[in-house]
């Protein structure tokens, strides 16, 4: 709402949802999309054009949800849709082998060296799920570990201590997953190896694996310490499980190779989900030759999909990977230092006590004087304050998650200038605190 500061019109959004109510759990498809937590009325999106995100309202926003982190590329980039145009024109999927899930296992593989083979998955949700069963079913082991606040995805196994939009909700874990289940998660403390070690000396013969967020993205934006990841990999080396990276979020976004690139860190198995399907639904999951064989066809553990690997996310996805230059990382991680530079000095000016987290394109205001290294310590932030400003952001015109839990995205298409309308809209909207 660059042009309408302090005037965010929403007589048609509210409208559309409180008609949407009628047919949809909460008049949503995914619980944040309702802006509960917050108490306001969603954004109804009409369209969105590189950084900026217009709703059906005539306001504008600078975007930093970016769909939840899929399009690092910006909105609407008009290489992704050409592409996904094309390839609509020749049929949208045939439940057949195409050439270019070929062509897109080849780049996921080439770019990420820990993955020899790929499958590709609907969403995160799934790649998650379907992972734990392979390290299941290759290890002969039923227990997994968890960190407390990590998001990944909603299969119930993994829907334990989860954070994201289960922790923005402050529900508890979720009805509806059998204690059967839950027995089989053991969750630690995030950047806690001790708590980890402790769990492998009591279970350790009976863990199937660890899954982890190289950075943790679902409790805000929460990097790991020095030492954590390598640590995990040698535990669970040592005790015959396997280490998956749930790399749904920051997988392309971090780096070129994945946030196992920026540290080095390398696992058995990495989930992918979000920048590789450009904006269209997907997941995949992938690792060592020897693990993702035992997948089927030429493996015994059972996992298919109607559309996975329909030729429009693979193209989306394949177009935005070969977008992803080194040039555009790095300015990528300029911009966003930038804005980060920019949050930081607005908060200390104003004496408003704030921990600002970010790795490259990640980045996260907490309110609390921090610092913020696990669920335990995102959750000391002031969540009313959040709210407030959450508030005023919107009515400067910024459009962020409505969540205290969740990071920003800065993409491609964040200008200079947008990053420094957002620098200002945050001061004003700290200021109005
Ligand atoms: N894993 C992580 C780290 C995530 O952030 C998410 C979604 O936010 C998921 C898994 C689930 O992905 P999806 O929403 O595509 O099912």
């Amino acid at each position: 709402m660059s042009s309408m500061s302090g005037m965010r019109k929403e007589e048609a959004s509210r409208t559309a949802f409180e008609e949407a109510k009628h047919y949809l759990p909460g008049g949503v498809n995914s619980p944040v999309r309702a802006f509960k937590s917050v108490g306001l009325t969603p954004i109804y999106v009409d369209h969105a054009k590189g950084s900026q995100i217009y709703d059906i309202d005539g306001n504008s926003f600078i975007d930093y949800v970016c769909s939840w982190g899929p399009l690092i590329m910006g909105h609407a980039h008009p290489e992704v849709i050409a592409a996904i145009q094309e390839t609509a024109s020749k049929g949208t999927s045939f439940g057949a082998p195409t050439l270019i899930e070929t062509e897109m296992a080849k780049l996921v593989c080439e770019r990420v060296p820990s993955i020899d083979v790929v499958r590709m998955v609907n969403s995160g949700t799934e790649a998650t799920m379907s992972a734990i069963r392979l390290a299941r079913g290759f290890t002969g082991r039923g227990k997994i570990v968890k960190f407390e606040g990590s998001y990944h995805g909603h299969a119930d196994s993994l829907l334990i201590k989860a954070g994201s939009g289960v922790a923005t909700l402050g529900l508890p874990d979720s009805p509806g997953v059998p204690e059967s289940v839950a027995t089989n998660t053991i969750t630690v403390p995030y950047n806690d190896l001790e708590s980890v070690k402790m769990a492998f000396e009591r279970f350790g013969e009976e863990i199937a694996c660890v899954i982890v967020e190289p950075i943790a993205g679902n409790m805000g934006v929460v990097p790991p310490l020095p030492g954590f990841l390598q640590g995990l990999r040698d535990i669970t080396t040592r005790y015959g499980s396997l280490l998956i990276f749930d790399e749904v979020m920051t997988g392309f976004r971090v780096n070129i190779h994945s946030a196992q690139g920026l540290f080095g860190v390398t696992p058995d198995l990495t989930c992918l989900g979000k920048v590789i399907g450009g904006g269209l639904p997907v997941g995949a999951y992938g690792g060592k030759r020897e693990i993702m064989e035992q997948v089927a066809p030429s493996g015994p553990i059972y996992q298919a999909g109607t559309l996975s690997g329909n030729p429009l996310a693979m193209v989306a996805g394949y177009t935005t990977l070969k977008l992803l230059t080194p040039a555009v990382y790095d300015q990528l991680e300029e911009r966003a230092a930038r804005l980060a530079a920019g949050f930081e000095k607005n908060a200390k000016e104003l004496g408003i006590p704030m921990t600002l987290n970010r790795v490259g394109s990640m980045v996260c205001p907490f309110f609390t004087e921090g610092p913020v290294v696990n669920y335990d310590t995102a959750k000391a932030s002031d969540l009313q304050r959040f709210i407030k400003y959450f508030a005023n952001l919107v009515e400067e015109g910024v459009s962020v998650a409505p969540s205290q839990f969740e990071g920003m995205f800065v993409s491609a298409a964040h200008s200079i200038r947008d990053i420094d309308a957002t620098i200002e809209a945050n001061y004003n909207a700290l200021k109005k605190l």
